[in-house]
């Protein structure tokens, strides 16, 4: 049998293998990796085509994705997951790879009116928990102004999370830092966590938090929020002035089961 600090030491060098580290440059890829990436998005352009017509973008798989790339595409997106959180700047929270396999419920008739006309959102995924709570809160606040909000953005996949990410490193000049500023990496998102179901909400007239931030932070829908939903489990999760510097997304909540258990508990 082994001495202990040779077991020890055996751990270490399994565990070093386990916790490769990305080696991809933060501030710019280099012109090969951005190649790379231009060819990668084209050659998963069919998949995303056809999972964009079948409307379940939201649940993509990294199977579905890898399976289509060869050995050394796979490898290079790996390094995407394995990047080192806090050199890249990332500041959410850690919530786990979101493979899609969650009970959801599709939202797919979902209709805004713009200048008198009616639009029809894209489907949206959300956790059934989080689903019932969202319905139930939403019945509140018809009966309390008349109106209600629409899920613009709920459950995304981890791989759908990596696909946005990439797509798009090209607005941010291909940095990786700047990307992260503005799209969660796989893992990190909210919207990925069904115990945790974050929601971008819309209001009727088609006023979101991706195309009109000052706007929906002064609708009466966004202060009914503010003042009722807690009641329902429902959280603003990056706050004005948040002490983890996170921009302020009034349009972004989550929900937290426990909360809301605990909430249905005392009003019995
Ligand atoms: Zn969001």
């Amino acid at each position: 049998m082994r001495s202990v600090p040779q077991r020890l030491l055996c751990f270490i060098f399994l565990l070093s293998l386990s916790c490769k580290e990305s080696s991809l440059p933060l501030k710019r890829l280099p012109e090969n990796d951005i190649n790379r990436v231009q060819a990668i998005l084209q050659e998963l352009d069919p998949l995303i085509k056809q999972k964009e017509q079948d409307k379940t973008m939201a649940t993509l798989s990294f199977e579905e994705v890898y399976v289509r790339l060869d050995a050394k595409d796979r490898e290079f997106l790996h390094q995407f997951q394995d990047l080192d959180p806090v050199k890249a700047g990332i500041k959410t929270q850690w919530h786990g790879i979101a493979d899609g396999n969650v009970d959801l419920v599709q939202l797919d008739d979902q209709t805004i009116t713009k200048s008198g006309k009616a639009e029809k959102l894209s489907p949206q995924f959300v956790s059934r928990k989080a689903f019932e709570s969202y319905s139930r809160m939403m019945r509140a606040m018809k009966k309390d102004l008349g109106k209600s909000l629409l899920v613009e953005s709920g459950y995304r996949s981890s791989a759908y999370q990596l696909y946005l990410f990439i797509l798009y490193l090209k607005n941010h000049d291909y940095s990786i830092l700047e990307t992260a500023k503005w799209n969660a990496l796989p893992g990190y998102s909210e919207h990925g966590d069904p115990n945790h179901q974050a929601l971008d909400f819309m209001n009727e007239e088609g006023i979101n938090g991706e195309d009109h931030p000052d706007d929906f932070a002064v609708l009466p829908e966004y202060k009914w929020l503010t003042e009722h939903a807690p009641k329902f489990g429902f959280f603003l999760s990056y706050p004005k002035n948040s002490e983890e510097g996170i921009a302020y997304e009034p349009w972004h909540w989550h929900y937290e089961e426990n909360q809301d258990v605990k909430k249905q508990e005392a009003e019995k």
